[in-house]
């Protein structure tokens, strides 16, 4: 078992009296700077002008640019689109990096594909909650965390591990458990897990399956339900107690209809894809054709978002949710975190 580390392992005193910044106040940025304020960190917000900067300001917390932020703490957190990191570093965080900073991510990406080479004499680690940021602020409120990963890159001042354990605690991770990994680890995995499973996977999986019932002549309000709706029940039910959970409360017709019917669907063909997919995240193919379909101005991404839109699936939806009041829009926007 992987080594797992919880609120009294660990000494925050590691973090008391440094200076924190928070560069970024979306999904993860707000989250973060009011759960280290409220245990008792100095925080500090780092934005450019705009919508976020107003509402970290609204939320009382000391609101600055990128670079005076960056420049006057001890502890640089950048909680900015992986897309946009590369550019901000370079102008207005690099600047003000001093021997003994920590510059800390809550995602690899950056790092791990050699976009950001942080300067040898900083600490480089990251705290990655695994949760979208709205989670991590309500859990906190409400005396629990969201479970999170560490890794350090670079150990400069030789407390690199404890700093990020230290700030783990901050947010509330470590009240759920934080185990350790390493950047490439958490990069791959994640990048993988969103693409081939969470993301990807489970979209291209409703889609088809509602295809199918609508070209066969079914309702498609019907197939709504059947390969969209009452997916997330069947979700939590996994998630709360695991398979055979679910197993559990579905019918045995159900059950024996996943045994015989599921690798059908999902098979060794689907399996050998999962491993293309991650050949092509481990060989940086798939992080070289994102970097450049941004440096690009993202053609294929939004062609593809309009196609997603335009789809049957979201039309039907979207009327039948709105007949659903109890359904609600907000557990949607916490998880892509506008
Ligand atoms: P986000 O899009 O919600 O927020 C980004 C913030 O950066 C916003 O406040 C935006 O105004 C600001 N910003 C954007 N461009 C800027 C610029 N040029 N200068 C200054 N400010 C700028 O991002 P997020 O989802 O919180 O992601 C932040 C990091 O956290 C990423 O590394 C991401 O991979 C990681 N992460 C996100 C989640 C999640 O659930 N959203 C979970 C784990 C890790
Ligand atoms: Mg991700
Ligand atoms: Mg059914
Ligand atoms: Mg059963
Ligand atoms: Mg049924
Ligand atoms: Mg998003």
């Amino acid at each position: 078992m992987a080594q797992m580390y919880y609120n009294q392992d660990i000494n925050e005193k590691v973090l008391e009296g440094k200076k924190i910044a928070v560069i970024g106040y979306g999904s993860q940025g707000h989250a973060h700077a009011l759960n280290l304020k409220e245990s008792g960190f100095d925080v500090r917000i780092g934005i450019r002008p705009g919508n976020s900067a107003d509402r970290a300001k609204n939320d009382g917390l000391d609101v600055k640019s990128v670079a005076e932020a960056a420049q006057e703490a001890d502890v640089i957190m950048v909680l900015l689109p992986d897309e946009t990191q590369k550019a901000v570093y370079e102008a207005e965080i690099a600047p003000g990096l001093v021997a003994g900073n920590a510059l800390v991510f809550a995602h690899g990406f950056n790092i791990h594909f050699e976009q950001i080479v942080a300067p040898a004499d900083v600490d480089v680690f990251l705290i990655a909650p695994k949760g979208p940021g709205h989670l991590v602020r309500r859990t906190y409120q409400a005396g629990a965390g969201v479970p999170g990963l560490i890794a350090v890159y670079q150990d400069a001042t030789g407390q690199a591990k404890d700093l990020a354990l230290a700030y783990s605690k901050g947010i509330g991770a470590a009240r759920a458990g934080v185990l350790e990994t390493t950047f490439k680890e958490e990069t791959e995995t994640d990048l993988f897990g969103e693409q081939a499973v969470l993301c990807g996977g489970a979209v291209e999986l409703v889609k088809a399956g509602f295809e199918t019932l609508v070209e066969a002549g079914y309702q498609p309000e019907i197939a709504y339900f059947e390969c969209f709706h009452e997916l997330k029940l069947i979700v939590d039910l996994m998630y709360e107690g695991g398979i055979e959970n679910m197993n559990y409360s579905v019918s045995d017709t159900a059950e024996w209809g996943e045994y015989v019917s599921g690798p059908r669907v999902v098979t060794a063909e689907s399996k050998a894809a999962m491993k293309d997919v991650l050949t092509d995240i481990q060989n940086g193919t798939f992080a070289r054709e994102w970097i450049q379909e941004n440096e690009t101005n993202r053609p294929q991404y939004t062609a593809k978002k309009q196609a997603v839109k335009d789809h049957q699936i979201e039309q039907v939806g979207a009327k039948l949710r709105e007949m659903m009041p109890f359904v609600g829009q907000k557990a949607s926007a916490e998880v892509v975190g506008k």
